[in-house]
């Protein structure tokens, strides 16, 4: 996972970097074999996706696939 997306999530999580309003996770989507998720501000509208690498099962399926004798 990249350091800067994860430091600006830790910020996005708690508030909005435009208004300072709360913000909430509006979309999560995996289907890819990335995490993508995107959070959004209801009170000023803004929204950001977020790109946090590789997704939990793809890397489970990637490992399994690796593992000799199967
Ligand atoms: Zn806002």
């Amino acid at each position: 996972m990249d350091e800067r997306a994860l430091y600006d999530l830790a910020c996005v999580e708690r508030r909005c970097p435009r208004c300072d309003g709360r913000t909430r996770q509006i979309d999560k989507d995996t289907s890819s074999g990335r995490e993508m998720r995107e959070y959004g501000c209801e009170a000023c509208g803004w929204n950001h996706g977020f790109d946090l690498g590789v997704a939990l099962w793809k890397m489970m399926s990637d490992a399994k696939n690796r593992a000799p004798g199967k």
